[in-house]
């Protein structure tokens, strides 16, 4: 009986029937079965053209050549490319594939494909299958819609796409879709993924002459990427009945729930059955796409949850993720939910991150991170441990940025998120040995000095690293045992930014490292462990203020970290200056990563997309505030007056002993719609002004520090509103009811 009211206040009850008909809607809903085998190494890569469908379809020698690409950048000739576009489509064609695409990740966040049949008639008008090496290794897609931050102007008006072979192809749906890059004519990367590929270069390179130090095996070295996906799970129904959740990806009001997280009975609890199911369903799908998913869980929050995959070489895993993205949100309507992969869906609870777990492996088989069994591989993981602390606290702020985006900045420095604050944790074991190698003497070590050195410092690090007792999850850039844990990711991100920031310092800084170690050995006559030993000591003394183990919150650590030089960029307008620094540009332009108008271009799509994400966010809240709040708060003071003018029927002129709460909810009521009009029409004032501001820097700011600022007022009194009126005409579906129904 959701509908039914008084009759004599039936005029004022008839609108809040959205969010009662998706209440009702979510409360009948039932799991959705979901077939699959419990053999699932069954389905892995079925979807893909991997090492095994290419040594089925093509020939030794083709194969030969695809491997060659993908393990040392060798190019595919003509004819070879014919011979693995025919071997893709007979592959396809016979797995029920109608269509292929160039499958790309152009500067919008998400990914992009145009979609063309394998059908063509011939000149004689004979109708055949057809998909040859030129439409395999190059497409011109109408790429005019695409951001390209300038980049098209002062060049050239069109974009292509390129095959890129270390990143195979596979079938989403009906279609073949071939990753690719995405550059401009004169060579300008347009996508996330060209400059990634460049950075991993970078670091395969720098990281190959440095680990040839100690084994001179080493020809190859992978940087490696395990990310973690957080996301809320909304039932559709629900998230369909708030405006802000459709068009902003989060709530922008919404009064907090009288139970939050605060009992912590969700995290690690059982998964609710409806989610259980739409995780199995999105496992498969992702299984056979190559996805290699391997665990899920319950995240802190209500309807929090977490999947997470085993970790693959960087530039697949930033693929996969994207990819993975996709599929999720295609799954869920499946199930009817809504994914939320904002930063900060909810006010309040637990926001959503994508930790990104880092790190360096040879070709050999060792992983770089991670401390050996013998003294000497001890010391080549210890240089590549303390030359990443270096490049992190030499490009802090470089770090902040490549995570800065308008939704992440509602999360950075917020409950359980790490803050704006870039640190490094590494644990009790790490900082002691740290504290040893400070004390290394300057200069050539005598015998003794190196013996103990090998036995009671790098030999005394354990081949297992744990600190579980003092593991820092607040920490935005941690160290956990074998790999970098980068926090400070969004849950929206694409991995590509972090990623080629990472490895673009660790690069630099490497190269920088061998210079060093190089010099003293040529010129000093130093001994090479005694070179690194000398320039190992002085990096742990320029970098010690980037390590922190304490906890990230509050006051203390951001006066602490003023005093240590650090910077704590809270906005993304302010975060992304780094990325266009006279340092930064050097940087990248010394490794290859990007030249100068490729730099420029991103910072500038950077400013327009944070400009236009708060111009979003603040229409809506507009619309919401005036369109939802007040017309209800309107109505229910009315029939608050309704009953005033009762008692005053009854009780004549003592009407006001009875009347007393009644009228100061009237009066409170009156105040706050006010204040919310007042607040709404000055925003809306500051939105203009912005507008009219062609430099998108410019915009981005009077964005940021003139018109967000609006948003908490507006937001407070809406809330106060909420809790004040009658629950059964309160239009907007509650916090409760988003993050409490299963
Ligand atoms: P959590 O951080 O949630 O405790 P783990 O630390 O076990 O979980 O691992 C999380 C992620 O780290 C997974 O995606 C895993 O594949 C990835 N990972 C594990 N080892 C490495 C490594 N050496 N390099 C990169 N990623 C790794
Ligand atoms: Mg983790």
């Amino acid at each position: 009986m959701l509908y039914t009211v008084n009759f004599a206040l039936n005029k004022f009850y008839k609108m809040a029937t959205l969010r009662f008909y998706a209440i009702k809607e979510s409360l009948n809903r039932q799991p959705i079965n979901v077939e699959e085998t419990n053999r699932r190494s069954s389905l892995f890569g079925l979807n893909v053209f991997n090492d095994r469908a290419m040594l089925q379809a093509l020939t030794k020698d083709s194969y030969q050549r695809v491997k060659d690409a993908i393990d040392k950048g060798a190019k595919i000739n003509r004819v070879t490319a014919d011979q693995i576009a025919l071997a893709m489509k007979e592959w396809a064609l016979s797995k029920g594939v109608t269509h292929y695409t160039h499958w790309f990740q152009p500067l919008t966040g998400s990914t992009a494909e145009k979609h063309d049949s394998f059908f063509e008639t011939t000149s004689d008008g004979i109708a055949i299958e057809r998909f040859a090496g030129d439409q395999l290794v190059q497409q011109e897609p109408d790429a005019s819609s695409f951001p390209h931050g300038g980049i098209r102007n002062t060049f050239e008006a069109r974009g292509y796409t390129a095959w890129d072979p270390t990143s195979p192809a596979f079938i989403y749906g009906k279609t073949l879709c071939i990753p690719t890059v995405f550059v401009s004519y004169t060579g300008e990367a347009l996508d996330y993924k060209t400059p990634l590929l460049r950075a991993l270069n970078a670091i395969d390179s720098a990281a190959v002459d440095v680990a040839k130090y100690f084994d001179k095996n080493v020809k190859k070295v992978n940087a490696s990427l395990g990310w973690e996906q957080e996301y809320f799970l909304i039932d559709y129904a629900l998230a369909a009945s708030r405006p802000d959740i459709v068009l902003a990806g989060r709530t922008l009001l919404g009064h907090s729930p009288a139970k939050g997280q605060q009992l912590d009975d969700h995290y690690f609890g059982s998964i609710p059955n409806r989610a259980m199911a739409y995780m199995r369903d999105l496992e498969v799908e992702s299984l056979l796409l190559g996805i290699p998913v391997k665990t899920r869980h319950n995240e802190v929050a209500p309807n929090q949850f977490e999947l997470a995959p085993i970790y693959e070489e960087a530039n697949l895993a930033v693929d996969h993720n994207s990819l993975l993205m996709d599929i999720m949100e295609k799954v869920a309507k499946r199930h009817n939910f809504k994914v939320l992969f904002h930063e900060k869906p909810f006010d309040g609870v637990n926001g959503s991150g994508k930790h990104n777990n880092w790190s360096l492996s040879t070709n050999t088989g060792i992983n770089l991170l991670a401390p050996g069994t013998t003294p000497m591989s001890n010391l080549q993981f210890l240089t590549f441990f303390i030359n990443t602390i270096k490049a992190v606290h030499d490009n802090e702020e470089l770090l902040r940025a490549s995570v800065a985006s308008a939704s992440n900045d509602y999360r950075l420095g917020a409950n359980e998120a790490p803050p704006a604050i870039i640190s490094v944790f590494i644990g009790e074991q790490l900082t002691k040995v740290l504290k040893e190698l400070e004390t290394v003497t300057k200069g050539k070590l005598s015998p003794e000095e190196k013996t103990d050195l090998k036995l009671n410092v790098v030999g005394k690090i354990p081949e297992i690293l744990l600190d579980n007792t003092d593991r820092n999850r607040t920490s935005p850039f941690a160290f956990t045992g074998n790999k970098f844990e980068f926090r400070a990711v969004g849950s929206t991100a694409n991995c590509a930014k972090p990623m080629t920031v990472l490895n673009s310092i660790v690069a630099k800084q490497l190269v920088e490292f061998k210079k060093e170690v190089d010099a003293l050995v040529d010129n000093k006559d130093f001994k090479k462990d005694e070179a690194i030993f000398n320039i190992l000591r002085e990096y742990i003394k320029e970098s010690k203020n980037i390590l922190f183990e304490g906890n990230g919150y509050g006051e203390d650590w951001q006066k602490e970290a003023k005093k240590r030089g650090l910077s704590n960029n809270k906005t993304t307008p302010e975060a992304l200056k780094a990325k266009i620094s006279s340092k930064t540009i050097d940087m990248y332009r010394s490794l290859g990563v990007m030249n100068e108008v490729e730099i420029k271009a991103r910072y500038e799509i950077d400013m327009e997309e944070y400009a236009m994400h708060i111009q979003i966010e603040g229409r809506v809240l507009g619309d919401i505030a005036k369109n939802h709040v007040i017309p209800t708060a309107v109505k229910y003071q009315n029939i608050l007056i309704e009953n005033v003018k009762g008692l005053k029927d009854i009780y004549g002129a003592q009407f006001k002993t009875y009347a007393k709460e009644q009228l100061d909810l009237i009066q409170d009521i009156s105040l706050r719609i006010e204040s919310i009009n007042t607040g709404v029409n000055k925003m809306v004032e500051e939105r203009k002004k912005a507008n009219k501001i062609q430099d998108s820097e410019k915009r981005a700011k009077l964005y940021c520090n003139k018109v967000k600022p609006f948003f908490d007022d507006i937001r407070y009194h809406c809330d106060k509103l909420e809790l004040m009126v009658d629950d059964e005409i309160w239009p907007l579906t509650k916090y409760r009811e988003l993050l409490f129904t299963k």
